[in-house]
């Protein structure tokens, strides 16, 4: 119950070895801070932690700004983007799990600061076909590939998905159809190989089916409120 993130994190480490298929690189853990406090952050970072998700963009943006001083740190954008919000992801962010159109794809290359490595990006996914969801289509995924392939200061590196909630807590499917859109992915672009998939409620099964990023909020830094 009252465990400290530093606790939580050597628990998820451990859990994560030993379910990891040791023939596979060992899938990153994403530390999801959105709505704690930078004191979290830190705490997690002198555990060692370096990976950090972040869902909204103003969060992003002040978090960043107040913890230059953690120089390895790693930060992921993963919540829904608006276009008009593009510019501080741009800015701030390392990696980007959620972009699922072009127009955001071509303003983060637009806008990423000369000087910067090209911004990661992964393709969101709408795994589960759900009205209210961000993400492209399974069958629109290639296209849309294709398209932000040629933007100069962006460079697709994967997938991410976020299952609608399973209703026996089994996200198995979705899982496994995210695989498959993963490897039909890699065989036209094949530095696409990264998988962001799994919470903190169902990461293991993720890993089963080849997720190469978890994003544990809750299970590193408690409940949010
Ligand atoms: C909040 C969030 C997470 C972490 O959720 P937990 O259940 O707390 O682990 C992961 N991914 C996305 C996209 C999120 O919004």
């Amino acid at each position: 119950m009252h465990n400290t993130i530093a606790e939580r994190l050597q628990t998820a480490y451990r859990a994560l070895a030993e379910i990891q298929p040791n023939d596979r690189a060992t899938a990153q853990l994403i530390a999801v801070s959105k709505t704690k406090p930078v004191n979290d952050i830190r705490e997690a970072y002198l555990a060692g932690q370096r990976q950090f998700g972040e869902n909204y963009v103003q969060e992003l943006a002040t978090k960043a700004q107040e913890l230059t001083d953690l120089t390895q740190i790693r930060w992921h954008f993963i919540g829904p983007i608006q276009s008009n919000k593009t510019r501080d992801i741009a800015v701030y962010a390392d990696v980007v799990h959620s972009v699922d159109r072009l127009k955001i794809a071509e303003r983060l290359s637009a806008q990423r600061p000369v000087g910067k490595a090209a911004l990661q990006v992964l393709l969101q996914v709408n795994i589960s076909r759900e009205d209210s969801k961000s993400g492209i289509l399974p069958e629109d995924l290639l296209s849309l590939a294709r398209q932000i392939s040629s933007l100069p200061n962006i460079q697709l590196v994967g997938l991410m998905a976020i299952p609608a909630p399973a209703i026996n807590g089994d996200n198995q499917q979705a899982f496994a159809a995210m695989k498959q859109l993963s490897t039909a992915l890699q065989a036209e672009f094949p530095q696409a190989d990264q998988l962001s998939m799994g919470m903190s409620d169902d990461w293991q099964q993720a890993v089963l089916f080849g997720a190469t990023m978890i994003r544990l909020g809750s299970a590193i830094f408690g409940a949010r409120s």
